[in-house]
């Protein structure tokens, strides 16, 4: 089949993470830090955090929003490719997972651009909201709990300016929204939301194979 995506082995992996765009050595001792830890699962690969870190600074961005902070890897691609005045509102729950991201943030010297909301994130999205910030962002990153992903999609939309890009991870849910056996409360919230986009004529969108499934939408 002409149309399929190269099957990236371990070889392939560490061929990109050596030979692609260059990681940072903070970028890399969080990686390795978070890489023991049990839900070490839900960062982001360093390939989606090094795309990510491109399209943040190929879109010439200053406003940002995260939805899903964890130990702070992605967080950390975005803040390094904002300039010096830019500013990330990083939205997320455990005290524990951030404590560690704030450490890695401030050692990659990148503390002052990330502003953590320690609470549920519709909270943080919905003050935004009041406080008159929509459409004043220019990229929004989603990656929280997926039950409530159309929630953020919908705040993330209202907050993006025109033009700017909408970021929801784990489209593919490791294949399960493919797959019609698998019919929980996040996969079926994924599947729902990915058919959603895939006709919303307020955005411009694609769904790429990285990582675990990664949809870019951009606002029209
Ligand atoms: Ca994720």
């Amino acid at each position: 089949m002409s149309s399929s995506t190269i099957v990236v082995d371990d070889r392939i992996d560490a061929y990109l993470l050596k030979q692609g765009r260059p990681e940072s050595e903070t970028a890399a001792a969080l990686r390795e830090a978070t890489a023991p830890m049990p839900a070490a699962v839900m960062q982001v690969s360093p390939l989606q955090g090094a795309f990510m870190s491109w399209l943040v600074g190929f879109m010439n961005v200053e406003n940002a929003l995260e939805v899903g902070t964890f130990t702070g890897y992605s967080a950390l691609c975005v803040a390094e490719a904002l300039p010096d005045h830019g500013k990330l509102i990083a939205c997320d729950v455990s005290e524990e997972w951030t404590s560690m991201a704030r450490e890695y943030w401030e050692r990659g010297g990148v503390a002052h651009k990330i502003d953590l909301q320690l609470r549920p994130a519709a909270e943080t999205l919905d003050s935004l909201i009041s406080e008159e910030r929509e459409g004043s962002f220019d990229f929004a990153f989603i990656d929280a709990d997926k039950p409530n992903y159309d929630v953020y999609y919908e705040r993330c939309l209202q907050l993006l300016r025109v033009g700017g890009v909408v970021a929801v991870d784990n489209v593919l849910w490791t294949g399960r929204v493919a797959d019609e056996r698998f019919n929980d409360e996040s996969t079926l919230a994924i599947r729902a939301l990915n058919k959603k986009i895939q006709n919303d004529d307020r955005v411009n969108n694609v769904m790429l194979p990285i990582g675990d499934g990664l949809t870019l939408a951009t606002r029209l």
